[in-house]
């Protein structure tokens, strides 16, 4: 599917450069801009992954209408049918794992391990979908008329919009398109920027398994010059992004103003509690993957760790010390725990965080420093750093920085701790270490997110469950599992009166 390649750079022994074109219609085209972007390693920036069209509007537009014509047939194509297509490309994407993970961590930098772990989630995804081709399940119920059948049937919405971020590059893709194109909808997504190439190797997965033209089309591009006009667009009747709640403040604003579906999934800034009876060893080894897996850059990551204080001491001692201990470095090094920042932008915010705590007075208790000489000197690499001593109101505490900047904060007890978890503007994911089932209950009660881990860390979701937030990490939609299903289908409600009288809802009571 790449449409061309390039000899590496002297020096680095990576695969060459691929040249993507846009995906429509089944076609590699060119856009009109005449412009492309570089598509480079976090980890060694000499190394050019891929270059990618700085697509426009007239690129949307016309991907819009591809999208627009193989409606009219896609959504004739029997669910199952439908479903067969993305059953088969699972089973592709298992011959491609390796491949695609590894081109993964050479355009966004996170450990071979999570990118394993990212194509391994699209597989799930697919298979999870192609079992839904199969159910798309409506209610039947009594009608309260004699004589009359009642039901309502799931209807595909049309041309779908989606908007990826760059942390989970093919993992989100195929959140949104399998059960899309599933439901019977035809799809343009703009991905990442920073991490495009993912989504092109889910595609050509889907492509290779028989996927018709024009039901997926790709357009690569910057979002204000092609995620905007994809979510204006007249025809495109549902849009769905993945990204900050900034962005998400202005998808949701142009989708209200033509009442379109719209999904948004957004920040966090996720809470892990642990209280005095916790299993310690647990807890800090859940904390560390939580914190600073994927370099933090999780939705889910586990940023604050509120601790109780009859083992706040201990937990902040053990805890920075195996900080201090992880392995930074490239991705595809197998011994490698914490990759780069994914660009420059990304760890100046990081850097800029320490400052931050620092000035606030939190304690420094590790990292905070880039790592830029010998083998670092080419990507945007940072220590691990943990803050303790943290106030609950501090910026550190309060605001997503997305790096691996983790605050400790101290509380009382799970009374405290609950009112210190939810006194943010987020409520993605949350996690709570205890070995009293009460606490764990209550805990699953009141904690204010989309998402609550009982002696488990903050990420890590399976496909098949909702997925999503609370308060300003979304808009109430959920992705993953039904909920993906709720949002990429109409509902039709069907009554047939075979009664051969005018039957008069709620007047014809026959009293
Ligand atoms: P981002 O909001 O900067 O970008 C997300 C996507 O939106 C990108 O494709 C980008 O090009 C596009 N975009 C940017 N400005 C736009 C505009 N004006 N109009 C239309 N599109 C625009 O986010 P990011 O840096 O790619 O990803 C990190 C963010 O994503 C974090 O806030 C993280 O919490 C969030 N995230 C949320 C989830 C979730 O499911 N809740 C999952 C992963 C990431």
């Amino acid at each position: 599917m790449a449409t061309d390649t390039l000899a590496s750079p002297a020096g680095l022994s990576h695969t060459p450069t691929k040249v993507m074109k846009n995906f429509i219609d089944g076609e590699w085209i060119e856009s009109a801009t005449g412009e492309t972007f570089e598509n480079r390693n976090p980890a060694d920036t000499r190394d050019l992954v891929g270059i990618f069209q700085k697509s426009g509007k007239a690129d949307v537009d016309d991907a819009v209408e591809a999208a627009k014509r193989a409606f009219t047939k896609w959504r004739l194509v029997p669910a199952p049918r439908r479903a067969e297509i993305v059953f088969r490309a699972a089973e592709i994407l298992i011959g491609r794992k390796e491949e695609y993970a590894q081109e993964m961590t050479r355009e966004m930098g996170k450990v071979l391990k999570e990118t394993r772990g990212d194509v391994q989630e699209a597989i799930d995804a697919a298979y999870y979908n192609a079992g839904e081709g199969r159910r798309l399940f409506g209610p039947t119920v009594p009608s309260e008329l004699p004589n009359k059948f009642a039901m309502a049937v799931r209807q595909p919405i049309g041309v779908c919009g989606m908007i990826t971020p760059w942390n989970f590059p093919m993992a989100i893709s195929s959140w949104k398109l399998l059960p899309a194109i599933v439901c019977g909808n035809t799809c343009v997504i703009k991905p990442a920027q920073d991490t495009p190439l993912s989504t092109f190797n889910l595609v050509r997965a889907l492509t290779d398994a028989g996927l018709p033209k024009g039901v997926i089309n790709i357009v690569a591009g910057y979002g204000p010059e092609v995620g905007t006009p994809l979510a204006e667009h007249a025809d495109v009747r549902a849009i769905s992004l993945t990204g900050s709640s900034a962005v998400g403040r202005i998808i949701g604003g142009i989708a209200a103003k033509s009442f379109k579906h719209c999904s948004l999934e957004l920040g966090g800034k996720n809470p892990m509690i642990v209280l005095d009876d916790a299993n310690l060893d647990l807890a800090i080894e859940g904390g560390l993957w939580g914190g600073f897996g994927t370099t933090g850059q999780r939705c889910t990551a586990t940023s604050r760790i509120i601790a109780q204080k009859g083992v706040y001491g201990e937990f902040v001692e053990r805890y920075v010390e195996r900080a201090k201990k992880l392995k930074i470095g490239n991705g595809l090094d197998e011994a490698t725990e914490m990759g780069p920042a994914v660009n420059e932008k990304q760890l100046l915010t990081d850097l800029s965080y320490v400052e931050i705590g620092r000035n606030e007075g939190a304690k420094l208790m590790c990292g905070g420093n880039r790592l830029d000489k010998g083998e670092y000197q080419y990507g945007w690499f940072m220590e691990p750093t943990v803050f303790s001593d943290v106030d609950p109101k501090m910026r550190i505490a309060q605001e997503e920085i997305f790096g691996p900047v983790v605050s400790i904060i101290p509380c009382d007890g799970m009374e405290d701790a609950i009112e210190i978890a939810n006194g943010i503007e987020y409520g993605l994911s949350s996690a709570l270490y205890t070995k009293d089932v009460n606490k764990a209950f209550a805990a699953i009660r009141d904690l204010d997110a989309g998402i609550t881990y009982i002696n488990a860390p903050t990420i890590g979701a399976e496909v098949h469950l909702p997925f999503g937030g609370t308060k300003a990490t979304g808009n109430g939609h959920r992705e993953g599992g039904i909920g993906a299903i709720d949002f990429y289908t109409e509902w039709k409600s069907v009554y047939v009166d075979y009664s051969d009288t005018l039957q008069k809802a709620q007047i014809d009571r026959g009293e």
